[in-house]
């Protein structure tokens, strides 16, 4: 990373950290995602201290979305598979459901239900995004080679400075990780470490 972080000016993204992408046993497990989880919860500590907002996508399908044609049946809305592991659930947030109306709640952490990869396909995406003011968007969790990738470009396409914090996401495949990551430093994204934005917000 070359310019340091402003912590005032960031939003966090917390990318799809489900139980059925981080875990081992969940429906479509993201090799290592379970040994992201620190560098998850470090993450969002640094939020917690700034007192900085939070976007968390979860993918919310119902049963027989059209996706399972490709991927597995996984993150079906109200099961267990489709909570957010214990290092990245809210104690307080604000849903938006996938049609992009208020679910109810609040809190520092807004979540965008989606049933697309890209997080921009809930319709209030970019209202919640500009509401929280930042500029910078500091981008962590699965997969990196999907819905990471997603939410970085979208995040380009936006005018937003946006780092992907590397040691807190995976790919599904090293190969698409390692196309990916090109594609997206194409494209203007950074790469930072955990430890790096860790110590930008003390
Ligand atoms: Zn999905």
């Amino acid at each position: 990373m070359t310019a340091p972080l402003d912590p005032s000016s960031t939003v966090f993204v917390d990318v799809d950290t489900q139980v059925d992408f981080v875990e081992p046993d969940g429906a479509l497990y993201v090799p290592g995602g379970e040994l992201l989880k620190p560098a998850f919860a470090t993450l969002l500590e640094a939020a917690r201290r700034h007192d900085r907002p939070v976007i968390a996508s979860a993918d919310a399908h119902p049963p027989g979305d059209p996706e399972f044609a490709t991927f597995p049946p996984h993150c079906l809305a109200g099961t267990p598979g489709q909570r957010r592991v214990a290092e990245t659930e809210p104690t307080a947030a604000r849903v938006i459901d996938v049609a992009g109306v208020d679910a109810g709640g609040e809190g520092r952490t807004t979540v965008l239900e989606k049933v697309k990869f890209d997080l921009f396909t809930n319709p209030a995406a970019e209202r919640e995004l500009a509401a929280t003011g930042a500029k910078t968007a500091i981008v962590f969790g699965l997969a990196l080679d999907y819905c990471v990738r997603a939410a970085a470009l979208g995040l380009r396409e936006r005018g937003y400075e946006t780092v992907v914090v590397r040691d807190a996401t995976a790919p599904v495949t090293a190969e698409g990780g390692a196309r990916v990551e090109a594609e997206l430093r194409d494209a203007g994204v950074r790469f930072a470490t955990t430890a790096e934005v860790d110590a930008a917000f003390p």
